[in-house]
């Protein structure tokens, strides 16, 4: 049990500014340019990252390209690999409340939530996939008697990971731990404002005996390191989290260059979806609000839509507001918050915007939507909820990436489907009723890479995780990420 005195004495510790860590060096950017880390808990700079270059880029790539040709870590025993990333999870285990405060201190994600996702959801999936490393083989092929079909998996070469702010170690982990217990070489993007975590869990990697040159750390802008990564010729995988604009681009330049695989996670509208028939109302609304509004609503799979049966609509709006109400937002270093501040100030600014939006269009704001704790300085606002939603109205349609719930009422089970399915994204959804036949006929029918019954959130690392429509493609998490990371070559052999 994390205790307050030491996240406190943990809180104002000095950072010293962080280079990029390419070959297993903690290098400047060629340029000798940084960025500044802005805190979103009181708007101050934390310290400065190396502001990465092109020729920074390629010097990374050149570096994971070289420990993936020399075999230097693919060509190491899968036991000896499988030590070394269970040696990282430790490490990351030994300094996780260090490790967790670092992360908030950057990215403004409430400690609670912090410290059950960001190290620990994440030191659990590098231990996942180091277990898995000498479990995973090939196959033989049913042929005739006079052939053997063997099917090999192999590494692939040199993947590109590009990490969105909102939860940087655990995505961050969901691609490092199958890309490299696969063999790959990583050449590692955090966001610009969220990387001092993850700069961190990759230098615990090397201190662990990741060889050098296998996980490397380029920081810098997106369209100057992630657009180097995505054009580049030697770079055989894209593995991106983050918004649906950034993934096009991806796409794009992986045809344009040398047709490297490019796999998306990309944003969602998820439908939450409540009958009139469930169990306990209450329990919906509280589990409801935690799962629009934890983490401010930066979460992709966040329940951002509610669908409510029309009966029970005011009746499950005000026990929902007062679920709102109920939550503490504010400073993310207090064990007692439920929602810490908004990542940096555009994307509140954005958050705003799209409350005045809603109520332009006939959106009701019910609860909240105003930015408050302003003379913190840093970046906060109310959880929000806005009844009245239509299926053509932004609010619906669009992304927020906020604490902004759209409420819209339904008559019958079909006219839930029809609108949980209503927009281009299909990441999440969740449904909440008494009627297991029910349950499972939304299951079916809701168009999304994941639906929770009776609860919102909480998949481990054990299932999938993956979008359909403009969700993104490919999955995170279980064993089928290796499906990323892992080449199938035939070999067809006469006897
Ligand atoms: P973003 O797309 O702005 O940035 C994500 C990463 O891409 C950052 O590292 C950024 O530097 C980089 N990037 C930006 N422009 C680039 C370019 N032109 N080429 C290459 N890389 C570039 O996303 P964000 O604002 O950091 O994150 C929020 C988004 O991420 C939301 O849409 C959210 O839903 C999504 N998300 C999805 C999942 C999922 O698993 N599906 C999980 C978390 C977040």
């Amino acid at each position: 049990m994390a205790d307050q005195a030491k996240i406190d004495a943990l809180r104002n510790t000095a950072l010293t500014p962080r280079g990029l860590l390419i070959d297993g060096q903690s290098v400047p950017s060629v340029s000798g340019k940084t960025d500044d880390v802005i805190s979103p808990l009181d708007g101050t700079v934390l310290t400065t990252t190396a502001a990465g270059t092109v020729e920074d880029t390629e010097r990374a790539i050149a570096a994971a390209r070289r420990a993936f040709e020399d075999k230097r870590w693919r060509g190491m025993p899968p036991a000896a690999r499988k030590k070394i990333m269970l040696k990282w999870a430790d490490l990351m285990e030994a300094e996780a409340l260090a490790l967790a405060v670092l992360g908030v201190r950057n990215n403004g994600t409430e400690i609670s939530m912090a410290l059950r996702a960001e190290p620990g959801s994440a030191i659990g999936t590098i231990r996942y996939y180091a277990e898995a490393i000498d479990k995973i083989y090939g196959e033989i092929a049913p042929t005739s008697d006079d052939t053997l079909g063997l099917i090999h998996r192999e590494a692939i070469g040199v993947v590109a990971a590009i990490i969105p702010w909102n939860f940087p170690l655990m995505i961050g982990a969901w691609k490092l731990g199958p890309a490299l217990a696969a063999g790959n070489s990583v050449v590692l993007k955090p966001s610009e404002t969220a990387s001092l975590s993850l700069i961190r869990m990759a230098e615990l990697g090397l201190e662990a005996g990741i060889p050098p040159g296998v996980l490397n750390v380029v920081t810098g802008e997106g369209k100057i390191v992630g657009e180097a990564l995505s054009t580049s010729m030697d770079v055989d995988v894209i593995a991106f989290t983050g918004s649906g604009t950034t993934g096009r681009r991806l796409l794009q330049a992986s045809a344009a260059s040398n047709m490297k695989r490019c796999y998306l996670e990309l944003g969602g509208k998820s439908a939450n979806i409540v009958f009139a028939d469930a169990k306990n109302l209450e329990e919906a609304a509280a589990v409801s609000a935690a799962g629009i509004f934890r983490n401010s609503g930066q979460v992709c799979v966040a329940g951002s839509r509610l669908l409510v049966e029309q009966s029970i609509h005011d009746e499950f709006v005000s026990a929902l507001a007062k679920a709102a109400a109920a939550m503490n937002v504010g400073d993310p270093l207090d064990l007692s918050t439920h929602a810490g501040a908004i990542n940096n100030a555009t994307q509140l600014a954005q958050n705003l915007a799209f409350v005045e939006a809603a109520q332009g269009e006939g959106g009701n704001v019910v609860h909240g939507g105003k930015r408050i704790l302003e003379d913190t300085g840093g970046f906060y606002m109310e959880p929000t909820i806005i009844t009245d939603a239509k299926p053509e109205h932004a609010v619906v349609q669009k992304e927020v990436f906020g604490p902004v719930l759209a409420v819209t009422a339904f008559a019958d089970e079909a006219e839930a489907i029809r609108q949980a399915n209503c927009t281009d994204f299909g990441l999440a959804g969740g449904v909440w009723t008494a009627d297991l036949s029910r349950a499972h006929r939304m299951v079916r029918e809701m168009r999304t890479g994941v639906v929770h019954v009776n609860t919102y959130g909480g998949p481990d690392v054990t299932v999938p995780m993956g979008g359909v429509k403009q969700s993104g493609n490919g999955h995170d998490k279980s064993l089928h990420a290796f499906d990323k990371y892992v080449d199938l070559k035939t070999a067809w052999i006469k006897l």
